[in-house]
């Protein structure tokens, strides 16, 4: 399921040409909490959402980059009967608000209301948007026409790392949230590590920029299986 606010074309792409179809365009898709917005365990009201004070400046930078910039994030509160779906909602408008007011903008945001444990019966189902399965990703990815293997998994925690790896992408760890907990503490346990480590979303987007500007052929990666911490 996906929230979408208004319905938009995909962006401009680069490298158009008549010869051949149009290549994909590189998208980032970012965490929701502990990446945009503090991890703070379920947000079951809106006072509990509070947007990183560098979350804007990161994300205004990808739009001038004309980077989509799509939000995947799992919130199986819903399932679980901790807070409602509309509830999710309000809190994604409140946080589109605060970076609107900072002339930053969300192209999309994806998130799972499901769990396979859900109390809420109509959202326990094992889906397929749930991370790290890549439901939401390839939603986007038809919708906005974009070339997985260029775009970026920003997230702080090892699921999100999954998702990337999952779906093909790039994957940067930040280190808010869960993120340096997890590096320091869990990443023995860990299949594969992340593509890059970032002290936060202002950092990690100044690796994607960083490597969009001298980004050569992409090696096609391996997809790892899946797997639960
Ligand atoms: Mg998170
Ligand atoms: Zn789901």
């Amino acid at each position: 399921m996906s929230t979408r606010p208004k319905p938009q074309k995909a962006r401009a792409r680069t490298g158009a040409s008549a010869r051949g179809p149009r290549p994909g365009v590189s998208a980032v898709f970012l965490d929701r909490d502990g990446t945009i917005t503090e991890e703070m365990g379920y947000i079951n009201h809106l006072d509990r959402t509070q947007v990183y004070p560098w979350a804007a400046e990161a994300i205004r930078k990808l739009n001038r980059a004309e980077r989509p910039v799509i939000v995947v994030t799992n919130q199986s509160g819903v399932a679980r009967g901790v807070f409602t779906e509309d509830l999710l909602h309000e809190v994604h408008r409140k946080i589109a608000f605060e970076l609107a007011a900072q002339e930053a903008k969300l192209d999309a945001i994806y998130y799972c209301p499901h769990h396979p444990d859900g109390r809420i019966e109509a959202y326990r189902v094992k889906c397929l948007c749930r991370k790290p399965a890549t439901g939401m990703v390839m939603d986007a990815a038809r919708r906005f026409r974009i070339d997985l293997a260029s775009s970026y998994v920003i997230g702080d925690s090892y699921r999100d790392m999954q998702l990337g790896f999952n779906a093909g992408a790039r994957t940067i760890l930040v280190m808010t949230g869960y993120g340096r907990g997890e590096y320091e503490h869990q990443r023995h346990r860990w299949d594969r590590l992340p593509d890059r480590i970032a002290e936060d979303l202002l950092a990690a987007v100044e690796i994607v920029l960083g490597e969009g500007a001298r980004r050569g052929p992409v090696p096609r990666r391996r997809v790892a299986a899946s797997r639960d911490l």
